[in-house]
């Protein structure tokens, strides 16, 4: 590690200028004090002779330990106590609050909007007056303080020239916010010892060019090509390309292996061909209007993913970018998901390997809530990833919305990155060679430190919101402005043949260059990898064309089943266990010997256990999961000694496959956009989403509609994430009854997902060892039981659990007379044992109530052969707990006619409907209208 660093430091062409400074500032904090260095450094530097060991020392001084050498003696020199009248001590301390001011403020007045725009109030915090200081003081000299300015002691005049050098120009830093110390002096010497300006070599500055060629080339190409063409192009944020190929390749230096990066539409052609490697000819046939997947209904071409390896100096790097709905910021917790699960795939508990990238935009940054979980969930267990780089391509407008009185109150788009006390960046996109520099930093905080950075690149977009559009009708001033400014690559290119970087000819070559490869259909991406190492990800192919099946051998010998239901139940001596999840444990143990019937939380964790076994970590967050909801799973027992957590499941046995599960912050939209993103990568993997009441899925709408139910037709990828949405009526009122199965049941269409209502203790248990034992990827819903987990009907025995197989149909249950049989009630959940006791209750034996456990896709053939046998059914009911409108009637009803009318022509159209009337809210709420709606709905099952 060390090693990787310094020689990242020294020999990086990319990093040269800045890091002398850098390691220069690091040395002098650790003769101040060693442990406020990191340890790389710290280890390095106690190698070196201290500054006071004289010329005895043994060791010969090579260039740089001599040059720490000098540093050191200076800095003992300079630390001596100075002497001073009063007001001498006085102006020095004005003078530190001066510095500080601009350490605070200093981004106010920088100059961080290409088009110069930006609303500039006065930042008095800024002038000498305000700090009692005049410019007589400007010739006198001060202590610096801790302001790196590579001496202690400096004229007033060259301490504020440095002060306004480093925080006014290009970049506007926003560290102060942070309240780690060591955080924010690292910050502070990153930017302060090179004025936010290090001198790159011309090497590294014409490499910038040319990505920026690249970036202008290949909008101007399509703008050429394809006119009027919604592209969502890049132009006015082309600095965008040379930060991502910095970001890349600095990260392989680190060792990164996987880069994952979620972005919206601005740029993402640009990204998609000049970064990851798309072939242009792919995206030409897109332009063009082809089919590019066979099966599916595809998706618009600014959506498109994309997979690749690019080569850095650390190696080669697989690259990700995800498929991305038009819904704002989703993908950010989609990504951070995709992220986790190749972490966990590789062990990399501090995120050391996989680096992930958000690409925002400046409105749905402001405006979108998710962003703010995204952030939420940055440092927690269940979800931290080591720390996200965000960017922001920020063109000063959202669609039509630039005035910041509509667009938001915050002073910056970016200010709910503090939030987590992100250090933000905010640099003139028309200044490639700041940009460099905030990229660099930010990446380094990013591994240095293990959490959120934000680049805000302050741009514009030259062509309005699309290239359909027109924007100078809203924003006249703006764009008046941008008629007459000149591109990023022009200023840039310019400022090289000025300062003799290179000369105007080569400039313009790198723009024939671009355009003759991009012409001649050749990848334009310099880094990539024609023949990758498909080791860097997660093999598919054993999951990839399978047709739909619901079933599955997921039985279990009993011997084994038993072996791993007595290990499930240990807890060790130490664990002080609280009295009423002792009784659960006890239960358990009792039902695995046979003395007590299984209930739910004993067959679903039995089901865990098993898969463990099996090879399958199991993934399992939500809110209150660890418990349940209802009390019914304790898979996390808190020690009543020392609040300690103990996880059975985590001990199953040495080796075993990861058993995680989390308490999830109170979030539902990116919680669930996080497990989708897990799930899309790790399909060996049991992953479970669970809401605390079902309902509250909706909170996460977007997820469902834009990626779970149809991530797999738009962009052809699997996902085998299982929601468990708590579902039932029972008096508990409008929002806490109906996990909206209609919603579901609505989505339903080409198998894309399964929709699932098990009623026994064995239906969950091989549903969920289902899930995951065939090679089959779909999501999975699960109407999951609030009662039924306590039910005491609602058992099971091991027997069903080491044979069974889940069952899409559960025929009727009573030794009915099959002749005799005048109705047959079809049911799902909860509502069937309400149905069963009343028969009971009433003698009937002309009636058969079967239950649908599968809802999606309906099990005909399955439900046909439950039937068949009542020859001489007459009527047929669907009896549900949900009012008319709701629940399964009208989304299911035509299967069930279909069905019915195999039995028997015309039964079909006599299917009658038992249920609550029509409602706008799902359920009551009063306890006696709901008990007497539920009467009614069971009686009508069988009198209607
Ligand atoms: P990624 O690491 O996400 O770039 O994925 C690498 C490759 O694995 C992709 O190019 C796909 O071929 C395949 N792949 C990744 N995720 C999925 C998925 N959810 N479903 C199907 N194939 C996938």
């Amino acid at each position: 590690m060390q090693q990787g660093i310094m020689e990242l430091m020294w020999r990086s062409s990319h990093v040269s200028g800045s890091n002398v400074h850098y390691v220069e500032a690091l040395y002098e904090q650790y003769l101040d004090d060693p442990s406020a260095v990191p340890d790389e450094w710290r280890q390095y530097f106690d190698e070196l002779p201290r500054p006071d060991d004289g010329p005895s020392h043994d060791v010969p001084l090579t260039p740089v330990r001599e040059q720490f050498h000098q540093l050191g003696k200076q800095r003992r020199t300079a630390l001596a106590p100075a002497a001073g009248d009063g007001e001498e001590n006085r102006k020095q301390v004005r003078v530190l609050q001066l510095i500080n001011a601009y350490r605070f403020r200093g981004h106010q007045k920088a100059n961080i909007d290409p088009l110069g725009l930006r609303s500039q109030l006065p930042v008095p915090d800024l002038d000498l007056s305000f700090h009692q200081l005049a410019k007589q003081d400007l010739d006198t000299e001060f202590q610096t303080g801790s302001f790196f300015l590579g001496m202690d002691k400096a004229p007033l005049k060259e301490i504020v020239d440095a002060l306004e050098q480093t925080y006014c120009r290009s970049i506007g830093c926003e560290i102060m916010h942070i309240v780690d110390t060591e955080e924010k002096r690292w910050l502070q010497q990153r930017f302060e010892s090179v004025r936010s300006a290090p001198s790159f070599s011309n090497e590294v500055r014409q490499h910038v060019l040319e990505r920026l060629t690249a970036a202008e080339g290949l909008e101007n190409y399509l703008a050429s090509k394809y006119p009027g063409t919604k592209r969502f192009g890049l132009e006015g944020g082309e600095s965008f390309i040379p930060m991502m190929d910095e970001l890349i390749q600095r990260g392989g230096g680190y060792g990164v292996k996987e880069v994952v990066i979620g972005m919206a539409h601005r740029g993402r052609l640009n990204l998609l061909v000049n970064i990851l490697g798309k072939n242009p000819g792919e995206l030409i046939d897109e332009f063009d209007g082809k089919k590019v997947i066979e099966r599916g209904s595809g998706d618009v071409k600014y959506h498109q993913g994309f997979s690749s390896n690019v080569m850095t100096p650390g190696g080669e790097v697989h690259l990700a970018l995800a498929f991305n709905p038009s819904h704002l910021e989703i993908v950010s917790p989609v990504v951070e998901g995709s992220v986790r699960a190749r972490q966990d795939r590789r062990d990399d508990s501090d995120g050391t390997k996989v680096l992930p990238i958000n690409v925002h935009g400046d409105a749905a940054f402001a405006g979108q809530g998710v962003v703010m979980e995204t952030f939420q969930m940055s440092q927690t267990r269940a979800y931290k990833t080591g720390g996200t780089v965000h960017i922001v391509i920020n063109n000063q407008v959202g669609f039509t919305t630039s005035n910041p009185l509509d667009a938001r109150s915050t002073e910056y788009c970016t200010d709910i990155a503090k939030m987590v006390q992100a250090p933000i960046f905010h640099v003139n996109g028309d200044d490639p060679d700041a940009v460099l520099h905030a990229t660099q930093v930010a990446l380094d905080y990013r591994q240095q430190f293990k959490k959120d950075v934000v680049i805000d690149l302050v741009c514009y977009r030259r062509r309005g919101h699309n290239e359909a559009d027109e924007p100078s009708g809203t924003q006249p001033m703006m764009y008046r402005k941008i008629k007459e400014h000149p591109s990023s690559r022009a200023v840039y290119a310019q400022r090289l043949v000025e300062q003799g970087v290179l000369s105007e000819e080569d400039a313009k070559a790198m723009i024939e260059t671009y355009r003759e490869d991009l012409m001649a259909g050749n990848h334009v991406a310099n880094a990539l990898v024609q023949e990758p190492n498909t080791s860097l990800f997660v093999d598919w192919k054993p999951y990839l064309g399978h047709e739909w099946t619901g079933h599955a051998d997921t039985s279990v010998p009993m011997k084994k089943l038993q072996r791993l239901a007595a290990r499930m139940c240990e807890i060790p001596d130490g664990v002080e266990v609280q009295r009423q999840v002792a009784k659960i444990y006890d239960d358990r143990r009792k039902m695995r010997a046979g003395g007590m019937a299984l209930n739910w939380g004993f067959a679903e964790t039995l089901a865990y256990a098993t898969l463990l076994d099996d090879g399958h970590p199991v993934r399992i967050t939500g809110q209150d999961v660890g418990r349940g909801t209802f009390s019914h799973r304790h898979a996390v027992v808190h020690n009543q000694k020392d609040g300690s957590a103990y996880v059975p499941l985590q001990h199953m046995a040495d080796g075993q496959p990861r058993f995680t599960i989390h308490d999830s912050f109170l979030s539902e939209e990116a919680v669930l956009a996080f497990e989708y993103g897990y799930a899309t990568t790790a399909p060996n993997d049991l992953v479970i989403w669970e809401a605390q009441f079902g309902d509250f899925f909706n909170g996460a709408q977007v997820v469902v509609d834009q990626f779970i139910s149809s991530g797999e037709t738009k962009w052809g990828r699997l996902c085998g994430l299982t929601m468990l949405l708590p579902h039932g009526y029972e008096g508990q009122g409008p929002e806490h009854s109906s996990a909206r199965l209609e919603r579901f049941l609505q989505m339903c269409a080409e198998h894309n997902m399964q929709v699932c209502v098990p009623t026994t203790p064995a239906q969950i248990f091989h549903l969920l060892r289902r899930q995951v034992i065939r090679k089959l990827r779909k999501p999975l819903v699960v109407m999951s039981p609030k009662s039924l987990l306590r039910h005491k009907d609602a058992t099971s025995s091991l027997d069903q659990l080491a044979e069974g197989r889940f069952e899409m149909v559960l025929p009727d249950q009573a030794n009915l007379e099959a002749t005799k049989v005048e109705r047959i009630i079809l049911c799902a959940g909860k509502v069937y044992y309400d149905l069963a006791a009343w028969r009971e209750e009433n003698g009937r034996d002309d009636v058969a109530i079967l239950r649908i456990e599968q809802l999606y896709p309906f099990p005909k053939e399955e439900l046909f052969e439950a039937i068949e046998a009542y020859t001489n059914v007459t009527d047929i009911v669907w009896c549900q707990e949900e009012p008319l409108n709701q629940g399964a009637w009208y989304p299911s009803q035509h299967h069930m006619r279909a069905v019915a009318e195999m039995l028997q022509e015309g039964l079909g159209g006599r299917l009658k409907f038992a249920g609550r009337p029509a409602s706008a809210a799902p359920a009551a709420g009063y306890m006696s209208v709901h008990i007497e709606q539920q009467r009614q709905l069971v009686e009508d099952a069988f009198n209607l």
